[in-house]
């Protein structure tokens, strides 16, 4: 706990009367602490709520990663535009919730010569993202965090890129062209369509995610995080129908208990009223204590770390489009700061993997994956595959970033498992699912950004179950102010936290930082672009 910021609940709105007329506080069991389960936990931490958040690791959101911030969804050709919509207000929200996480550069896309489509393609959906930006600005000046809209994309032709590639390289740009100068250096010319497209799609930080949100939650003394904790078993309190147990009163006993073990091997419970599965790609184990049948995916996908010296200063993240799980799937290359990248590459010998996608069974809700990737995932990647898998994504890159083969392998991967709910292995957006019979809810992001909107709906589900208040005002004002951990965090601790974290995980502590921090250019009306 810090000392200098502690939040505790206000007993008249938090608290709700049993049937013995007791004030017992509402108390909410999150299991899993990556993004999800400490998103939530946050957002019922402002509540006041009690609440019990597990991790198994050492530390919050060590999952799979997060590199970008979907403000739009424009990797994904393939989804419904208003997919894409709903991915622009996620990640306002999150830019709001997490302003010191956010890598503030944008990001090119670019639709190679060999590819079946064409820039123009895009352009509808672009225009109609631009429309839901400006109007989510005029219903809350806050929103604005991605710069004005009419610059939330623009089109480069290859004249234009032409003429830039004759510019000097700045070192820190500050307007579109000066971001776009190193890309028409470095680009291959001739293997793009024009236009180029450039999207104020932000860099997310996974070290400074994990740094905030840990920040965040130490700041409320009703919240109480148990890291290196794993919950072995969930069960139901309420008696069955034969049971001969007395009758339990439903109000005053507590809905779930959770059991867990420790590292150091000491066990205990608690008891709780509500219970968040947020197990990630483990959801279904837990699922499956609980008795609900599910149907869902699990897919495992890795991304390399490198590092390329020659990139003579800041370059946007580039993406050449491609099609999924084909030898020529999309290419993405990620900059952080002191020339480390990362790169995804979505064909079968980088990112994507044979036997990587794996479904539920109807004997079990959990997708069982190869041992090998089980094993990476607990263990750590083997060296030889990741040394092979990383050096082919260089030159996966290199084939339209020429000077990218002079980058080497640090030996080092951001990757794991991620659950996609259903069937379609295309979806992108999902958020929650409400059992409200159970006292049961269990998250269920593809993208990171969902988590937000995974937590209100929780928060709706504890309203009517008449566990909270309808009208908190802290609720009901969500969107009308910054979030309160924001008054006493300052971009200066989440630097800290987030290197430590860096290092005890092996990482370049290089990664830990942004190059364009949102405080840089003024939080609440940037205009990171303007000249
Ligand atoms: C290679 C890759 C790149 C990605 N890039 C992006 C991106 O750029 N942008 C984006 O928005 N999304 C991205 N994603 C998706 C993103 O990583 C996921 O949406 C997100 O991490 C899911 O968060 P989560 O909290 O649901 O699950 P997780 O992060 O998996 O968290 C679940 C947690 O539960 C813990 N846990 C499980 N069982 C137990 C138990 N019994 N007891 C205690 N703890 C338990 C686990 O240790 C884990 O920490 C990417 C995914 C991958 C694989």
């Amino acid at each position: 706990m810090t000392d200098s910021a502690s939040f505790s609940a206000d007993a008249s709105v938090l608290y709700r009367d049993t049937a013995h007329n007791k004030a017992t506080p509402t108390r909410v069991g999150i299991l899993g602490g990556g993004t999800a389960g400490s998103t939530i936990a946050i957002r019922l931490a402002a509540l006041g709520i009690e609440t019990h958040l597990f991790e198994q690791k050492n530390s919050l959101i060590d999952g799979p990663p997060m590199c970008h911030l979907h403000a739009g969804g424009n990797l994904y050709r393939e989804i419904p535009d208003e997919d894409c919509v709903a991915l622009l207000k996620q990640c306002i929200d999150i830019l709001r919730l997490y302003p010191y996480t956010i890598d503030v550069r944008p990001t090119v896309f670019a639709v190679p010569t060999r590819d079946e489509g064409q820039p123009e393609d895009l352009l509808p959906r672009l225009d109609k993202l631009t429309t839901a930006y400006r109007e989510l600005i005029e219903e809350d000046e806050l929103n604005k965090v991605l710069g004005e809209p009419e610059d939330y994309y623009q089109l480069y032709s290859h004249e234009q890129l032409l003429a830039l590639a004759e510019c000097e390289q700045v070192a820190v740009p500050r307007s579109i062209d000066e971001w776009m100068i190193p890309v028409a250096k470095y680009l291959d010319l001739n293997k793009i369509k024009y236009p180029l497209i450039v999207v104020q799609e932000y860099g997310w930080n996974i070290f400074r995610l994990a740094a905030s949100a840990t920040l965040a939650l130490d700041a409320y003394d009703h919240t109480h995080v148990y890291t290196k904790t794993t919950v072995k078993k969930v069960s139901d309190n309420t008696p069955t129908a034969d049971s001969h147990a007395p009758v339990l009163d439903t109000h005053a006993t507590p809905r779930w208990r959770i059991d867990y073990q420790a590292k150091d091997g000491s066990k205990d419970y608690v008891d709780v009223d509500y219970l968040v599965n947020a197990c990630g790609f483990e959801t279904g184990i837990i699922d499956d204590m609980v008795g609900v049948d599910v149907t869902r995916m699990v897919e495992f996908k890795s991304s390399y770390i490198t590092h390329w010296g020659q990139a003579g200063g800041q370059i946007p993240e580039i993406i050449i489009y491609g099609v999924r799980g084909t030898p020529e799937g999309m290419a993405q290359l990620t900059p952080y700061p002191d020339g480390y990248f990362q790169i995804h590459g979505m064909s079968k010998f980088i990112t994507l993997f044979e036997d990587g996608l794996v479904a539920s069974s109807k004997d079990s809700a959990q997708p069982v994956l190869p041992e090998q990737y089980l094993h990476y995932i607990k263990d750590g990647w083997d060296k030889a595959p990741l040394q092979a898998r990383s050096q082919q994504a260089i030159d996966y890159v290199s084939e339209f970033v020429p000077t990218f083969n002079s980058a080497r392998t640090v030996g080092n991967a951001l990757y794991g498992a991620q659950q996609i709910p259903g069937e379609d292995d295309t979806l992108r957006v999902a958020d929650v699912c409400l059992y409200t019979d159970k006292c049961y809810a269990r998250a269920e992001n593809v993208k990171a950004s969902s988590t937000l909107l995974a937590a209100d709906e929780i928060v709706g589900e504890l309203q009517k179950l008449q566990l909270i208040d309808q009208d908190l005002p802290a609720n009901r004002d969500r969107y009308a102010h910054e979030w309160e951990y924001l008054v006493h965090t300052d971009e200066g601790t989440v630097d800290a936290v987030a290197h430590s974290l860096a290092s005890e995980r092996g990482f370049p502590t290089a990664m830990a930082k942004v190059n364009h921090s949102l405080r840089e250019l003024s939080l609440a009306s940037l205009t990171p672009f303007a000249g």
